[in-house]
Parts: structure tokens; sequence; C-alpha cells
């Protein structure tokens, strides 16, 4: 067994933290203030080849692994920023990649790499539906030359910042038999869309700074050309790029924790009361001690499924309790931090609040830990289906 981290691997990682750099906590923390989209930092990130990580060389991107995805990811987070306001691009990506025919790759790929086109818009959860994919109801229906596309979506994040979004939709009715069956994926161009009327994004207010959206899709025309794979195939389709997402979803819980670590062992170091740090004390220390231990067990999980997938090997068991123990680390990462800061962890300068606030959304989306369980539950433990 070797856990030697690769020259190429330490390399990324001081990359992806100098670029970081120039994108201090007050960055962050006015946007959080003002509910603004980091445009600047997404920018950077995009021309310095980071988002197009896992599009492959021939389309223009940096044709890297899931491994080395993690690492970008993680570290922006550990920087104090927040990667989920750009992540959904390395993995929707992957759905393109995947099944999107060779003239759809040619066609988008290169642009998403370059950094033309956005590509950062995922549309699945809808009101009735919740974590109950299948259940979801909007209609996809075939006209001729297009598909005619009725329906709402909930907690669609970006869905204002991004040129397409991927948008899962029902092409034949519910079919208790085959439940994963009849579900379709749709190419859109978001901004088309809006501007036609056929679709209107409303901002939804929501706890963090993330761009949530309800999306209210009437008579929404998507050419034929942009349906990705067969019709009918779509819920598997999706399936496929869960595995990537859960574990670089895991990576950002990591970098999360890792920087609720880091800032609390300094605060606690520097605080003096009761005339002596209050690190010395063992109700600050050992629950800091508690959160590193286990983001070190989860980084290792997290890392375990990365490779795995990067051999192309089955990797769901791994890929979904590395996304569980990382964000469950991260969060106790989180308390222990904003204990040791006391008020000072309340004031948005400091910006634990604001951390605890954004580390929090992992255990809940893209998918909460409870469907994490359950996946454990049945696929790993063969017990009976609870969903
Ligand atoms: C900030 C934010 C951004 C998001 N961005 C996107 C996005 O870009 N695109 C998108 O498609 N979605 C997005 N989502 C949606 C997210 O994926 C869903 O919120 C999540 O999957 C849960 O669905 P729900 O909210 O409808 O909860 P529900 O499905 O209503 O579940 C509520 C609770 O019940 C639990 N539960 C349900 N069934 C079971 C069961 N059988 N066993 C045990 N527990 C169960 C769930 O785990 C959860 O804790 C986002 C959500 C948030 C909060």
């Amino acid at each position: 067994m070797d856990f030697t981290v690769s020259d190429e691997q330490r390399e990324i990682r001081a990359a992806v933290a100098d670029l970081c750099a120039h994108y201090p906590d007050a960055y962050w923390r006015g946007l959080d203030k003002r509910g603004e989209y980091p445009d600047a930092f997404v920018q950077a990130l995009t021309e310095a080849g980071w988002l197009g990580a896992l599009i492959p060389e021939e389309y223009g991107g940096a044709g890297l692994g899931i491994s080395d995805a993690a690492i970008v990811l993680e570290e922006i987070n550990h920087s104090g920023g927040n990667a989920t306001t750009a992540h959904a691009q390395m993995y929707i990506m992957g759905t393109l990649l995947r099944h999107g025919s060779d003239e759809q790759k040619q066609r988008y790929l290169p642009a998403i790499a370059s950094g033309k086109l956005r590509l950062q818009a995922f549309g699945v959860t809808e009101p009735n539906s919740g974590s109950d994919t299948t259940r979801l109801e909007t209609k996809a229906e075939r006209r001729g030359d297009h598909y005619l596309i009725n329906g709402q979506k909930v907690f669609i994040s970006r869905a204002q910042h991004t040129d397409m979004m991927l948008l899962l939709a029902r092409t034949a009715d519910y079919d208790e038999a085959h439940k994963t069956r009849g579900l379709s994926v749709f190419l859109v161009d978001l901004k088309g869309a809006v501007s036609s009327g056929q679709l209107t994004i409303r901002p939804l207010d929501m706890m963090i700074n993330h761009h949530t959206t309800q999306l209210f899709i009437q008579g929404l025309e998507v050419p034929v050309e942009n349906l990705i794979g067969e019709e009918g195939a779509g819920f598997g389709y999706i399936l496929n790029g869960m595995n990537a997402e859960r574990i670089l979803v895991a990576s950002e819980a990591l970098g999360d924790g890792r920087w609720f670590v880091e800032r609390a062992a300094r605060y606690s170091g520097d605080r003096v009361v009761f005339g002596r740090p209050i690190g010395a004390n063992q109700g600050i220390q050992f629950p800091i001690a508690q959160a590193h231990a286990r983001l070190e067990a989860a980084d290792l999980l997290r890392f375990k499924a990365a490779w795995l997938f990067d051999q192309n090997r089955e990797c769901g068991a791994e890929a979904n309790m590395a996304k569980l123990l990382a964000s469950q680390a991260s969060w106790e990462a989180a308390n222990a931090c904003m204990d040791a800061h006391g008020g000072y962890g309340f004031a948005a300068e400091f910006d634990v609040e604001r951390k605890f606030r954004e580390t929090r959304l992992l255990m809940t989306a893209p998918i909460s830990n409870n469907l994490v369980l359950t996946y454990v539950g049945q696929h790993v433990l063969g017990m009976p289906r609870s969903y």
C-alpha cells in the first residue's frame, strides 16, 4: 500500500492555493453579504483550466483524473472559499462526455473548457418529487424536430449564472414496474429559454449564498439534437455521474473541515481567558483534535473512492460513504470551531459563521445523508429497501 501524494498532485494543490490567495476571506464575505455570484473567481478558475480539469485533452480540457479534481475543490474550500459555486460543471460535464454524441461533444466540450460556455446548472429536483427522482413530473413531449417541455424545478443552483443547463424530464409516463425508465436528459440553452419567455427563473432566499432558484418551464422548445443519449434512459446517465459528484462533494467538505480545524487551533492558541490560552483546556482542545482525526479518516476513504473511480472500478459504496463521513466530519469541525470562538464565532468578520452555514449544506445536498445511508443499507449490506 502506498499513500504517497504525487509531485503533480502537490503542484495542483499549491497552484490552486496560489490562485485562491487572490480571493481572500473578505472577498467571500462581501459576496455573502450582497448575495452576489463569485464571477471574478469563477473566471480565474476557468482561465487557469481548473474547471475543465476533467474534460479530456482532445476537447481542450486538462484531462486530469477525479483524484486531481478532488484536490482542486478541496483546496478552494480549504482556502476559505466555496467551490459549490462552480463545482457542478465538473460533474455535469461527465454526462455529456459519457453519453453525448460526437457532434454534441465537439460542439460543447471545447467551449466549456475554454470558458466560452458555462454549463453550471443541473435541473433535477422538483417540489413534488424531492429525493424520489423517479417521481419527477416535468414532461417533455416530442413534436417533430423538437421537444415541448412543461414543468417546475426547485432548488436549482446557478441558473442565473450559466449559459446551459442539464435538465432531467419525463418522456414517458411513470411505470411502477420500471420506475427508472422514461426519464430523459436534455441540454437546455437557458439564456435563450429565458429571453423567449419559455422559462422563468425565480431566485430563492436561502441560508447561504448559493444562487438557488425555482424554475417555471412553460412550453419550452428544445431541439431534438439536444437530447443526450437515448430517450428514456436518462436516469441511468444521471446515476453514472453520481459517484463523481459524491467524491467531489466529499472533497469540499474535507476542505471546509481543514479550514475549521486550522482556524480553531490557531484562535484557541491565541485567545487567553482565565490567564491561559483557551486551547490548553481539554474542553476546547479535544473536540478540535477529534474533528481532525475524523477528517483524516474520511480523507482516506475519499482517496480510495477517487482511486477506484480513476481505475474505472466500482466505487459506489466508497464514494457514498466518503461523502457521508466527510460531511459529518466537517460539521463536527464546524461546531468545534464555533465553540472555540465563543461569541466571535457569530461575528461575520471571523468568517466562521459563513463557513458554518456553507458546510451544513453538504449533509443535505446534492443528496441528503439519509439517502446515502439507504444506499449503504440496501446496496452494501443487502438490507431491505426503505424507499
Ligand atoms: C442550497 C441547495 C442547492 C441545491 N441545488 C440543487 C441543484 O442545483 N439541482 C437540483 O436538482 N437540486 C438541488 N438541490 C436539491 C437537493 O438535491 C434536495 O434538497 C435534496 O436532494 C433533498 O430533497 P428535498 O429537499 O425535496 O427533501 P425531501 O426528499 O423532501 O426529504 C426531506 C428529508 O426526508 C429524508 N427522507 C426522505 N425519504 C427518506 C427515506 N426513504 N429514508 C430516510 N430519510 C428520507 C431526506 O433525507 C431529508 O432529510 C439543492 C438544495 C439546496 C438546499
